[in-house]
């Protein structure tokens, strides 16, 4: 049967062969500390999740892309985004254009501050077929970036490289983004500057992805606290991740659950149901507050997205990954 994910549930097309969308974590560095962030914790808090700053090797990256290409993987979605910057990496623009000429994904897409988004960058991502640029504010006043991020920014500069993007773009669809705790009750000025610089604009809700960092306490409205837990968590489902040092990682949450393997000795596109994906995944659907790290992840109740959920899919589904696993060990 094929697979439509516009118009099919995630638990119809489960097990895929092969990730509907590969996160690239290009940079460990990032240039802001935002209030809710990974990178507002300590370097103690660092050290103890085993969280180390540090760029992607071009060669860590033209590696996982070949082995996609050489397995003839199309995925949905190609995300640079991360627990980092991914503008700050030398080589952003090269990792594009390579995604593209591979032909890698129907959608190329940077998740960014967009603080880094000189001119000359803009024309090469330009250049490169970015089909997607997701901007992320923090503010739309110097204040509120000195306040959220702890930065010093010009805005009217920042906001001219931005606007420099829109008027200068081709098919790239531009994204701009702020969530309710940035945004602080500036929507007239949040809008106005969106209609003017993007194709797609929201305000999204903050979700407590760091455990450590108590939103409530940040913010009065945000979200937290309002929706059910699921049982399963089904990012691992459906996407990969390859951190800067190489490791493969089922989910983007701030501390990886597991390792599934590393890219520099093993094939990208072999992790994807090898068998300590598959066991996983089967521990998974036993139920996500099992396992150590999904316990106390904020994505079970606030990251999934409508159509995704497992919760009721639990044994249909453990049979197929068991099946799987079997015919994985057999080999
Ligand atoms: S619950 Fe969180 S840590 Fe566990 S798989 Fe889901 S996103 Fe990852």
């Amino acid at each position: 049967m094929k697979c439509n994910m516009e118009r099919m549930q995630l638990h119809q097309c489960l097990p895929l062969p092969a990730p509907l969308s590969v996160h690239i974590f290009p940079s460990f560095f990032c240039n802001f500390k935002c209030q809710y962030c990974l990178h507002n914790l300590s370097s103690e808090s660092l050290e103890a999740k085993g969280f180390q700053k540090q760029f992607m090797d071009f060669a860590v990256y033209q590696k996982a892309i070949q082995d996609m290409s050489a397995r003839g993987w199309h995925l949905k979605a190609l995300i640079f985004a991360g627990h980092g910057e991914p503008l700050l990496h030398p080589d952003i623009s090269a990792m594009v254009a390579l995604a593209k000429e591979k032909r890698i994904a129907d959608r190329i897409e940077i998740v960014t501050n967009a603080s880094m988004l000189t001119h000359k960058l803009s024309d090469a991502l330009i250049a490169a077929g970015l089909d997607r640029l997701r901007i992320s504010l923090q503010g739309v006043t110097a204040q509120q970036y000195q306040t959220i991020s702890g930065v010093e920014l010009d805005f009217d500069a920042f906001w001219e490289q931005i606007r420099y993007f829109y008027q200068h773009k081709t098919d790239t669809e531009v994204y701009i983004k702020i969530i309710d705790l940035a945004l602080q009750g500036a929507e007239e000025r949040f809008e106005a500057l969106c209609r003017e610089a993007s194709d797609v604009h929201a305000i999204e809700y903050a979700i407590p992805f760091v455990p450590e960092i108590d939103l409530g306490q940040l913010s009065g409205n945000c979200k937290q606290g309002n929706r059910q837990r699921s049982n399963v968590c089904s990012m691992p489902f459906y996407m990969m991740i390859l951190y800067p040092n190489g490791d493969v990682v089922p989910c983007c949450a701030t501390q990886p659950p597991a390792v599934l393997g590393n890219i520099k000795t093993d094939d990208f596109t072999e992790l994807w149901h090898s068998s300590q994906q598959i066991r996983f995944l089967l521990r998974q659907l036993e139920g996500a507050g099992g396992i150590p790290v999904c316990d106390s992840c904020a994505v079970p109740a606030f990251g999934l997205q409508e159509g995704d959920y497992l919760d009721g899919c639990e044994s249909e589904l453990k049979l197929a990954y068991k099946t799987l696993l079997e015919k994985e060990e057999a080999q």
